[in-house]
């Protein structure tokens, strides 16, 4: 079964191995959860990789969960520069260059362009941006940014920009955490699609959602976020925000996130398969066949021990099959649901 995945880090972690000159590692394997090798591994054929600039002093959920601050709520991240974000964006455009350099991947701006990559025997990359920090108020870097292959973005990740506010990481929590977008966060959904660039709203507040839902034309989606139903992260989506991405025609990527899968809401990898089929049943039951996905959140998360890097994915495809989804609902999941939105989004 051929996976295509809402969310990756691996970007990041190239970055923060070295940048441009760590590329190669991804040919010939990485410490973390995907490369090369692992991905042929396990039928991950690509998905959305993610760019993103860390907060200084943040945060490592398993040292939050070895110090036992669980439940825990996380104070929001400070406000990063657009100096440093466009830096640190800058540098991840040249290494995701690098790595279509290497030919390790194909970097993708439509779903024939997924397809074709396909045929090729290539990994099919989407580029995504992760808080837009790097993006000034002028919007200007936003057309850069789509002239080197920019189709997806999220406004905010979990902290405040001036575009609007993340919701933190806390749990027991919901997403109600005060206002959601800024005037030029209004603005950026504007331009975004215009540009029929992806609205990601995976990490912004319950307000921010609102406001996104109000002011997109697009379907909505969520790349990596959980059911709240089954665990109260405030990561994970009410059903009322699942109810918005339903009748949006939007998808939603399940997250391998133990703390935002485990209805206790510790980071600890032991999360039976049952877990996480809880919360695919319950994004099925609230978007239908059509909504739901796979945004494993590889490289920025501490997924289930039996899901714990792109080789293990048959594991999932096989809990669904003994959950009894049919070979058709699973490719759905598994591929089908992404090239459909995109499709619908990018409207090639
Ligand atoms: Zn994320």
């Amino acid at each position: 079964m051929r996976i295509f995945d809402g969310h990756n880090d691996v970007l990041t972690e190239l970055y923060e191995a070295g940048g441009v000159s760590a590329a190669p590692g991804f040919l010939t394997g990485l410490k973390g959860h995907v490369d090369a090798i692992r991905a042929r591994g396990g039928g991950f054929a690509g998905g959305f990789f993610a760019m993103w600039v860390g907060s200084p002093g943040v945060m490592d959920f398993s040292l939050i969960e070895a110090a036992g601050h669980a439940p825990y709520a996380l104070p929001l991240a400070t406000e990063i520069s657009q100096r440093k974000a466009l830096d640190t964006i800058l540098t991840q455009i040249d290494i995701i260059a690098e790595l279509q350099k290497l030919e390790a991947l194909s970097l993708c701006t439509s779903v024939d362009g997924i397809e074709a990559a396909q045929a090729d025997g290539r990994l099919a990359a989407v580029l995504h941006l992760e808080g837009a920090e790097a993006i000034g108020p002028d919007l200007a870097e936003l057309e850069a940014f789509h002239a080197a292959g920019l189709r997806s973005l999220g406004p905010v990740w979990s902290r405040s920009n001036i575009f609007g506010h993340g919701v933190p990481f806390r749990y027991p929590s919901d997403g109600e955490t005060g206002p959601g977008l800024t005037d030029v966060g209004h603005a950026l959904i504007e331009k975004c699609n215009a540009l029929r660039i992806m609205i990601d709203l995976s990490h912004l507040n319950a307000a921010g959602v609102r406001d996104v839902a109000r002011l997109s034309d697009a379907p909505l989606v969520a790349t990596h976020s959980n059911a709240h139903g089954v665990a109260p992260h405030a990561r994970n989506l009410t059903d009322a925000q699942l109810g918005l991405i339903a009748a949006s025609g939007g998808v939603v990527g399940l997250n391998f996130e133990a703390s935002f899968l485990r209805p206790d809401g510790r980071c600890l990898a032991d999360v039976p398969s049952e877990v996480v089929m809880a919360h695919l049943d319950h994004l099925l039951h609230h978007l239908g066949e059509e909504g739901v996905a796979i945004g494993s959140d590889f490289d920025g998360c501490t997924p289930p021990d039996w899901l714990g890097s792109a080789d293990r994915l048959p594991a999932l495809v096989a809990a669904m099959e003994r959950q009894g989804y049919t070979s058709d609902r699973i490719e759905r999941i598994c591929w089908s649901n992404w090239m459909r939105v995109l499709r619908d989004t990018w409207g090639a």
